[in-house]
């Protein structure tokens, strides 16, 4: 509306100004180098206005026509930019196609092209890592590393080329550089975590589960449990027993149910002449997760004390989980020791009611009946150990390895914390679930 009015006005006052002109013709002469020129006002107006437009369209073609190179360079420029760009797409698609020499092809060119931007150095990386030339894959990730924008990603690059070579030195050099440049990415902490634990870096492994849970980059549970462990690992490398006891006793608080921690707690403990406070911490071991360590641990700490009186301490161990499997074989064992053939069979047999009692029951059977004297049904219990149910042991739930004693890192494959007491045809269960998958974490250690 108000443009309307604007336009309204600029025609009314442009017409009044002509009827103005109309009205006051006047007379205009010109005497100029030889030229004489009579004329009215508005007529040489007209001209002066018509001779200032043709002016502006001569010094606007004038410029069009020395801005012409530049032009034709920049479309030039242009077109580089585009061709590098689809040289570019091409060399990722052959990458992803897993066509290494057009890969490589279209990496030149677009490295040509484009002036090696951050994008072209890493489609040449990967173009060469995926012709098989890590040392050409390696400089371009160099490369790759001196901008900024790259850095991450070079590091990314170098670390899966250090590993593949099962160069773990270098791995955990890079994994620590990347860690410091984005200490959230997930890949970096599982990486970094991984290396720290193979280089026994309790500490530095530790310390990276306490930043990644504080930012919510790992689960509760997980952290806990690798907080426990990491810190009973420093327990044990510790020369200073009261440090140790201190960790140790950390290390259970956090996870109760890790047999280990509770050990050695209960070890450095009783070295202090705390025998009763070194029980009291594996009977709550106990009612945490029953297992056999416990006791053996309880028995190091009884040593020379009668048969029968630790019978009554085994029964005080297992008071906080009576119905457990280990608390009848704990108790049956003891009794057995003490030569309490009733107290032992009654402890056994809850047990014995399974389908398929474990091998250890039967034998703790046939030990109590011999005994007693009875060795023709002594023998009938070793006749059925063919049909029994394997005993517990140590097993790795990633490679099915088996060890005597509890360990953070399996000692076949190196996996961190995956051992478990379980019979051994567990692993038959776990190849039903599912022949590949690993096991999850929370299966682990109780
Ligand atoms: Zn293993």
């Amino acid at each position: 509306m108000i443009r309307l009015l604007r336009y309204l006005i600029g025609v009314g006052l442009l017409v009044a100004g002509a009827v103005w002109l109309a009205d006051r013709p006047g007379a205009v002469s010109l005497d100029w180098l030889g030229w004489h020129v009579e004329t009215s006002m508005p007529l040489l107006l007209l001209i002066c206005a018509l001779a200032a437009f043709l002016l502006l369209w001569l010094v606007r073609l004038l410029g069009l026509l020395i801005g012409v190179p530049g032009i034709f360079g920049r479309m030039r420029a242009e077109r580089r930019h585009r061709q590098g760009y689809e040289s570019l797409t091409r060399g990722l698609v052959a990458v992803a196609a897993g066509d290494p020499k057009e890969a490589l092809r279209q990496a030149r060119k677009a490295d040509s092209l484009l002036d090696s931007p951050p994008l072209s150095l890493l489609l040449a990386a990967q173009a060469a890592q995926l012709a098989g030339d890590e040392e050409a894959a390696t400089q371009h990730f160099d490369a790759m590393l001196k901008r900024k924008e790259t850095e991450f990603l070079a590091l990314r690059g170098l670390i899966t080329q250090a590993l593949k070579r099962g160069d773990r030195t270098s791995a955990l050099i890079q994994a620590r550089k990347a860690y410091a440049l984005k200490p959230d990415a997930e890949w970096v902490i599982l990486a970094l975590f991984d290396l720290l634990i193979e280089e026994r870096a309790w500490e530095e492994a530790l310390e990276l589960v306490t930043k990644s849970a504080k930012r919510h980059l790992m689960q509760d549970d997980l952290a806990k449990r690798r907080s426990a462990i990491l810190t009973l690992e420093l327990a044990n490398q510790s020369v200073d027993s009261q440090h140790a006891l201190k960790l140790a006793e950390t290390a259970f608080d956090l996870l109760p149910e890790l047999p280990a921690s509770a050990v050695l707690a209960a070890r450095l403990l009783g070295a202090k002449g705390k025998q009763s406070k070194a029980a009291r911490l594996l009977e709550r071991a106990w009612t945490a997760n029953p297992h056999p360590s416990l006791v053996d641990c309880l028995k190091s700490l009884s040593e020379g004390e009668d048969a029968v009186r630790f019978v009554l301490a085994v029964e005080r161990l297992v008071a906080g989980a009576p119905k457990n499997i280990e608390s009848h074989i704990a108790v049956a064992k003891a009794a057995l020791d003490a030569r309490l053939w009733g107290k032992a069979r009654s402890a056994l047999e809850p047990v014995l009611a399974a389908e398929r009692p474990q091998a250890r029951v039967l034998a703790l059977m046939a030990a109590i009946d011999e005994g007693e004297g009875r060795l023709s049904d002594s023998v009938a219990w070793i006749r059925r150990l063919s049909t029994a149910q394997s005993n517990p042991v140590w097993l790795c739930l990633s490679c099915g390895a088996m060890a005597d004693d509890w360990s953070s890192i399996c000692p076949a494959c190196h996996g961190f914390d995956r051992l478990a007491w379980r019979s051994p045809e567990h692993l038959l269960h776990l190849e039903d679930a599912s022949s590949s998958s690993r096991a999850l974490p929370d299966e682990v250690g109780a």
